[in-house]
């Protein structure tokens, strides 16, 4: 076939091509030139997905009227003077393709009005070129319209997916810049349903409420901050307590653009290392801020991912940040021996020295729970289901009344025993209440109990799911109450000390934060489980182990801490010399 060279048409839409891929990536661009333009507001409008329609309008600085139709030049901006600037970009665009590439795949109208201006210009392109241009009434910012994406390009069209998912990407687009933009105030809405909107008070907390709702937002955490390093994160990271069946609730950004990186985020996750029940992984909001020159922003046609200059420090900065902040509040043996030995697996690593692995590491016990070493699975871990299952373990003998000992077929493994039975108790209770079963033990003289205003506001909200589990209370007049049944793993307590403790569990903040069901069955669970301290015979031991083994998910408690520990025979044998 002969060489020929593509018309200008042509080679223009290969490159349109490259930038804009569905409806979602029109909505990234235009949201970024509008932040760009510092707007305070950005109001979002779609129809079926964005498919047919796509309108972004903001109140930012504006174009001059005169500037307008170069604006839709390719490789025309105003974000670059000189080409050293490319080294240290410190706004979302610079190559000037956004509008040009929009307008040789879809409709576009533009109208917009500099902030010292009385009118707005408007221009309107088909195919690429200017079809109309002249003046408009709008108020000061801009307005972008885009319609009938690809209807020019049948091949692009049938990769097109259905409304529903092309709105969700959008909506997951414009998710994250709300969160890496809280002093921005965010609408979105598709076929004219609000989905989202945002205060725009510059308080990031809010902003997560807005997206994730309150009782997610009362979960997150400050990220720790390092008062020293060029390389600052910043954000809030969810506690154990919240978590996800996949690592997409992780944003990230750095220097306040959104950002996918699949190391980063991994190492994030890592950082949550036994405190999450396998195959969960957290939610998290993470800026990285660092010198502009200490990171590539060019190097993908979307922008959508980055290159750091020092990967390894930006990991490592970012993954301590998140331990500290996690082991702040909640203290899990191990965490401070692992913190030096969660670098992320080598192929994660682009570029060079990748291989070498981190110098300087003191050996030190990773006493960490398994799933560590099932970490190198980032593509299956999402898709499969996760079957936790625990080896044989047999007991060698109780540690301070507190840890079983036992051995496996790789080593030793040290099980809390209370947060083992616990997480026993959890599993058994969730499945009588899924399968209505209710087991009850009458109590032989009903036990009158005081309850306090707050335990009496919590037996109203969870009656439900206490009389399901067995509980049976009833007012006796004059604020006075009598417990006639308990749960039968409440049987041989005293029923008037142990139902208001039970409903002071049940009101701790750090439970799981999910339904009632759970909640009432970590409750039950924390109560009716051995406590560290009682001394358990060999069979007890033994039928403990056996218990866990049975779990769903036997590596943590229900709060998300750890209930066993595990050192290899691999690490034994280090640790002794012995290889
Ligand atoms: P880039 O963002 O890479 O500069 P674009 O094609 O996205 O390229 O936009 C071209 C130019 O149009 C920008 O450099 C900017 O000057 C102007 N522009 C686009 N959108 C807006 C907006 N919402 N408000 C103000 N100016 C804008
Ligand atoms: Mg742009």
């Amino acid at each position: 076939m002969p060489i020929r060279v593509l018309t200008p048409q042509e080679a223009a839409r290969i490159a349109a091509g490259e930038v804009i891929e569905r409806p979602a990536s029109v909505v990234k661009e235009l949201v970024e030139n509008s932040l760009d333009a510092g707007a305070r507001q950005i109001t979002v409008e779609t129809r079926q997905g964005g498919i047919t329609f796509i309108r972004v309008t903001d109140d930012g600085y504006g174009i001059e009227p005169e500037e307008l139709r170069i604006a839709f030049e390719r490789h025309a901006t105003s974000k670059l003077t000189s080409e050293e600037e490319l080294w240290r970009i410190e706004t979302l665009g610079f190559r000037g393709e956004a509008l040009p590439s929009m307008a040789a795949a879809a409709d576009v109208e533009m109208v917009s009005r500099p902030s010292g201006a009385l009118v707005a210009g408007r221009v309107v392109l088909k195919e690429g070129v200017v079809e109309h241009q002249g003046s408009a009434g709008a108020p000061p910012g801009t307005s972008t319209t885009v319609q009938n994406l690809f209807q020019r390009q049948p091949g692009r069209l049938k990769f097109m997916r259905s409304a529903a998912a092309e709105g969700g990407q959008i909506a997951n687009v414009v998710t994250q810049y709300a969160l890496a933009y809280p002093e921005v105030r965010f609408t979105l809405r598709n076929d004219g349903r609000e989905q989202l909107a945002t205060p725009g008070n510059d308080d990031l907390r809010d902003t997560a409420a807005a997206v994730y709702g309150v009782d997610v937002a009362a979960e997150l955490l400050p990220l720790h901050k390092d008062a020293q390093g060029s390389i600052q994160p910043a954000g809030l990271i969810g506690s154990p307590a919240v978590s996800r069946a996949n690592r997409s609730y992780i944003s990230l950004f750095v220097n306040r653009r959104w950002i996918r990186h699949r190391a980063l985020t991994f190492a994030i996750g890592e950082a949550y290392q036994g405190m999450l029940p396998a195959g969960r992984h957290p939610i998290a909001i993470v800026e990285v801020r660092l010198p502009p020159d200490q990171v590539d922003v060019n190097v993908h046609p979307a922008k959508a991912e980055v290159r750091f200059r020092d990967e390894r420090a930006v990991f490592a900065v970012v993954q301590r940040a998140v331990r500290r902040t996690l082991s702040d509040r909640v203290p899990v043996p191990g965490v401070e021996a692992s913190l030096t030995a969660t670098a992320p697996p080598d192929f994660l690593l682009r570029g060079e020295g990748a291989s070498s692995p981190a110098s300087g590491v003191a050996p030190t016990l990773s006493f960490q729970p398994q799933e560590a070493r099932t970490a190198p699975q980032v593509a299956t871990a999402e898709q499969a289901a996760f079957v936790d299952q625990l080896p044989v373990l047999r007991p060698v003998g109780q540690l301070g009344n507190t840890y079983v000992i036992a051995e496996g077929p790789d080593g030793m493994y040290m099980i809390d025993q209370h947060a083992a039975h616990e997480r026993i108790l959890y599993e058994r209770f969730l499945g009588q209440q899924r399968e209505g079963v209710r087991e009850v033990q009458p109590l032989l003289q009903p036990a009158p109990v005081e309850l306090t205003a707050r335990q009496l506001s919590l037996l109203e909200s969870y009656g439900e799911q206490l009389t399901a589990m067995g509980l049976d209370i009833e007012p006796f007049g004059d604020g006075a109450y009598v417990v006639r049944a308990v749960p039968p793993s409440m049987t041989g307590k005293d029923a008037a000390s142990a139902v208001p403790e039970l409903l002071d569990l049940l009101g701790r903040e750090d439970g799981p934060k999910e339904e009632p069901a759970h909640r009432v069955a970590a409750s039950l669970a924390c109560h009716g489980s051995v406590r560290a301290g009682q001394s358990m015979t060999d069979e007890e031991q033994r039928e403990l182990l056996q218990s866990l083994e049975q779990c769903e998910h036997p590596r943590t408690c229900p709060h998300g801490r750890p209930t066993m520990v595990h050192m290899s025979s691999n690490e034994l044998a280090k640790q002794f010399r012995r290889r």
